[in-house]
């Protein structure tokens, strides 16, 4: 069991602020994804399933 990146629900999008900040084995800081996190969730913003260009 890990303690500080919580699991989350939802895909988190490779190469996003909240993947980085798991990856550095931190949570993401930006309000929107903190918001989303208090429920269990990953931002749905920063975490869209969308090809970027
Ligand atoms: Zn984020
Ligand atoms: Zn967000």
């Amino acid at each position: 069991m890990t303690l500080g990146a919580a699991e989350l629900k939802g895909k988190i999008k490779e190469g996003g602020c909240c993947d980085k900040a798991i990856k550095a084995g931190k949570t993401c800081e930006h309000p929107c994804c903190v918001e989303a996190a208090k429920d269990g969730k990953v931002c749905a913003k920063c975490n869209k399933e969308k090809k970027s260009s």
